[in-house]
């Protein structure tokens, strides 16, 4: 892909089809000041179809999030024009405070200062489960 409009920054790649907008909601990026674009749909052997972010800066990124939404994305930090660092992410085996507890009788819902972790319960299938109510997660 073509990488060379950045000269320091960051290209989150081969998110999956359609999960971009969603990663650039949950990371954040609506707030940085620097120029952000996402591109939708883009061709990928690999993938067929694949979305792609990228960041005019180096941020800090919350990883288990993007492995969360992205499993299989790879993450290219550019330096200098260069690709200076690749990155893949996994699925986290926990997250903390990425996503909330649907259940209305929750304890974290009851209590603002509780963290909201849930664990994965199943790799295969991707699911999580608050580990207070055991709630899936999606
Ligand atoms: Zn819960």
């Amino acid at each position: 892909m073509n990488i060379d409009a950045i000269q320091n920054g960051i290209v989150i790649d081969h998110i999956p089809a359609g999960a971009g907008m969603e990663l650039y909601k949950h990371l954040g990026l609506d707030a940085l000041d620097c120029s952000v674009a996402i591109i939708k749909n883009a061709h990928s052997n690999k993938d067929g179809k694949k979305d792609i972010i990228k960041i005019d800066a180096e941020i800090d990124l919350n990883f288990d999030l993007i492995g969360y939404l992205a499993p299989n994305a790879k993450i290219n930090i550019i330096r200098d024009g260069i690709l200076a660092e690749k990155r893949a992410v996994s699925l986290p085996k926990t997250l903390t405070n990425v996503i909330k507890c649907k259940n209305p009788r929750c304890i974290t819902n009851g209590e603002q200062e509780l963290d909201q972790i849930f664990r994965l319960t199943d790799p295969e299938e991707r699911i999580y489960r608050c580990i207070y109510c055991e709630t899936k997660a999606n």
